[in-house]
């Protein structure tokens, strides 16, 4: 059997109760568009049945034209954005997925990556499931299907209880939203209101753009039901130690989002203010790699007392370099992203600030493009550890063998990158910058320990078997 590296980034929205329910699925989307910006889709329920609409590329185009809403009507509605890179980039791998089966329509959105997915879909299909799509996704709504529990609930719990990883969920039906965070919490997940209708979204920026009141995060392990009724909250599964990403703090959230019980901008913000005191060197201005590296850098010029100045400017009008699935699109998509200003930048000892350094080519790049504008020195500063470990969880990192701290030292990558200096922030400063809110966090793209092991497949995770080339 090949197996593949399900790796997925997404983030998720649902409404329920809203004469509107579709337009403001559109809009919560497009504040959680970089979650995901290869594929979209809104599934609503009129009460009756279910009605989709998904589609390849970004929220504004697939639903820009407003005609499409009329094909989505009713009062409630679950829509998602995915970034995939796992083999296919094709429609069926499109969400939310829409079934129908003997006891009416379910519409299920997920963020995360169920890790025992194989296994699982083995044994379906020797019992004669049929899947149409390569997502693990599939996988919940078979178990779903093939349930013989009574009701919906009973059948969700059910087969959440065979599923092993991260996942942040939507289910819709014709009357009921259901939302569920996975016991370890590894995906954000937050629940507000508008009115009289109950809102769901991977961040709460998504609330805030269609004005809904921020009312709480889902628990790990927590599953909620919102119907006609109004909201039950349930703790079905077996508890566990909750490890919530640490990489949606680094990189990942929107910095105006609230996750994880803090704001990520004042996480960011004191990551460059740790990494100032770890990392402090001689130097004239500091800048950011933008944007994703912005809040860490006025952390850091304001704790180093230097100037923070815009030396590279970023065009908005493209995804995220990384998020471009073609290798030679990504090979220029550090000129075509980013454009120094000479005028800050000439004669002048530049501290660079950026989130993280993956495979090593932004970075050089970047360095390079600062020496060029006329940059005396160049100090680049990582507001986070070195990505050594892949994550299985639901971040693209690449393979082992791309990850140059994989196989790097420091001073290594240093070279590599031709920086005349090259600092990361230390665990520990990572972890003191997140707070205390959780004991632990899934830490596993730096340091290798993974929470959740594949039992079932008999296999390390640290192992690189899923390897991309083997699609
Ligand atoms: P690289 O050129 O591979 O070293 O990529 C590093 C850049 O990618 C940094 O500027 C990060 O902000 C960004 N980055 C890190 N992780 C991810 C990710 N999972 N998806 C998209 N971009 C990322």
């Amino acid at each position: 059997m090949i197996l593949s590296r399900p790796q997925e980034e997404c983030g998720i929205f649902g409404i329920f109760n809203h004469p509107e329910a579709s337009n403001l699925t559109y809009l919560g989307l497009y504040a959680l568009q970089h979650r995901g910006q290869e594929a979209c889709g809104i599934v609503s329920s009129d009460g009756y049945a279910l009605h989709g609409h998904r589609s390849m590329g970004l929220v504004a185009d697939v639903f820009g034209n407003h005609e499409i809403f009329k094909e989505l009507p009713g009062r409630a509605a679950i829509g998602h954005v995915r970034y995939s890179t796992t083999g296919k980039s094709v429609i069926e791998n499109t969400q939310p997925l829409q079934v129908d089966y003997s006891r009416g329509s379910i519409a299920v959105a997920h963020n995360g990556n169920i890790v025992n997915a194989q296994i699982i879909r083995a044994e379906l299909e020797a019992y004669g499931s049929i899947f149409q799509s390569s997502m693990d996704t599939e996988i919940i709504v078979h178990l779903l299907a093939t349930s013989r529990r009574d009701s919906l609930v009973e059948r969700i719990i059910a087969a959440l209880d065979q599923i092993e990883g991260a996942y942040s969920l939507l289910f819709l039906t014709e009357t009921r939203m259901v939302a569920i965070r996975d016991p370890r919490g590894f995906r954000p997940l937050c629940i507000g209101k508008l009115g009289a209708s109950y809102v769901v979204a991977s961040e709460s920026c998504a609330l805030d753009l269609i004005e809904a009141e921020y009312i709480r995060e889902l628990e790990p392990g927590e599953m909620i039901v919102i119907d006609k009724d109004g909201l039950k909250s349930m703790m079905p599964w077996k508890k566990a130690d909750p490890t919530p990403c640490i990489f949606e703090f680094v990189y990942f959230a929107r910095p105006d989002s609230y996750i994880f019980g803090k704001n990520v901008y004042m996480v960011r913000k004191e990551m460059g203010r740790q990494l100032a005191r770890e990392h402090n060197v001689e130097a004239d201005i500091v800048i950011a790699v933008p944007d994703s590296g912005v809040p860490a850098a006025m952390g850091y010029a304001e704790e180093a007392g230097l100037p923070f100045e815009l030396g590279l400017i970023r065009n908005h009008y493209i995804g995220r370099t990384f998020i471009e699935p073609q290798q030679s699109i990504r090979h220029f998509g550090v000129k075509i992203k980013l454009n120094p200003i000479r005028e800050v930048l000439e004669g002048k000892r530049v501290v660079v600030i950026d989130d993280s350094i993956v495979r090593g080519t932004t970075s050089r790049k970047i360095v390079k493009m600062l020496r060029h504008a006329g940059a005396k020195e160049v100090h680049v500063r990582i507001s986070s550890p070195p990505t050594n470990c892949p994550c299985y969880y639901g971040i693209d990192t690449p393979n082992r063998k791309e990850l140059i701290s994989a196989s790097h030292s420091v001073e290594e990558v240093k070279k590599y990158i031709t920086a005349d200096s090259l600092g990361y922030l230390s665990h520990l400063g990572l972890m003191k910058s997140v707070g205390t809110e959780y004991d632990s966090y899934c830490t596993a793209c730096f340091t290798g320990d993974y929470p959740i092991h594949f039992p079932n497949m008999g296999v390390d995770p640290q192992m690189d078997l899923f390897n991309k080339e083997e699609q």
